[in-house]
């Protein structure tokens, strides 16, 4: 389970969400797109522009792998697992409303917008954290990894994001995938 926390520097965002709207019409709603990446099946219920881009399956093979590489995983440790993108602000998990991803019966959904701002590229969206708990499960944040994330931050630097018709840099803002243990 995620959830935003804090420290995302919203302003930077403010102006995306018009030229979203653009990508919408663009792209025109499409049904529940679904592909395979490494053997893990990808469903699209998002209009985000990331995840209408040609580059999006291979930027989402190249985050599973750090994110696995974190976590001490591996491909089998995602072996039958779905990964949702959802175009809603929140994702629906069982007992947490508000949540912006979450893993539960072999499934990692995550949120394409966070509030009213939408993410520019997968690799910023909170698929790195939901992919611990499918390595690692610790629903209760108890190992100390849930706080750190800088080696994945390092690797993600510099990346392209895209905000409707426009490329944008995509800033990390580690604040997303970490979580406290609950208490
Ligand atoms: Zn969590």
């Amino acid at each position: 389970m995620a959830r935003l926390r804090g420290a995302r520097v919203l302003g930077l965002r403010r102006f995306s969400a018009s030229l979203a709207v653009v990508a919408l019409a663009a792209c025109g709603g499409s049904a529940a797109p679904e592909f395979q990446v490494q053997g893990v099946s990808v469903s699209v219920r998002s209009d985000a522009t990331f995840t209408q881009r040609q580059d999006f399956p291979a930027r989402i093979e190249r985050t599973l792998a750090v994110a696995l590489h974190y976590w001490g995983g591996s491909w089998s440790s995602l072996e039958g697992v779905r990964v949702v993108f959802d175009g809603g602000a929140h994702v629906t998990c069982s007992g947490e409303a508000g949540a912006t991803g979450c893993y539960q019966g072999g499934e990692i959904s995550v949120t394409t917008s966070d509030a009213a701002f939408p993410y520019y590229c997968v690799e910023e969206t909170v698929l790195v954290h939901e992919v611990g708990h499918a390595v690692i499960g610790d629903p209760d944040h108890t190992d100390p990894r849930w706080m750190d994330f800088a080696s994945v931050m390092e690797q993600f630097q510099g990346l392209q994001g895209y905000a409707g018709p426009s490329e944008v840099p995509c800033p990390i803002f580690v604040s997303v995938w970490r979580h406290p243990p609950n208490r």
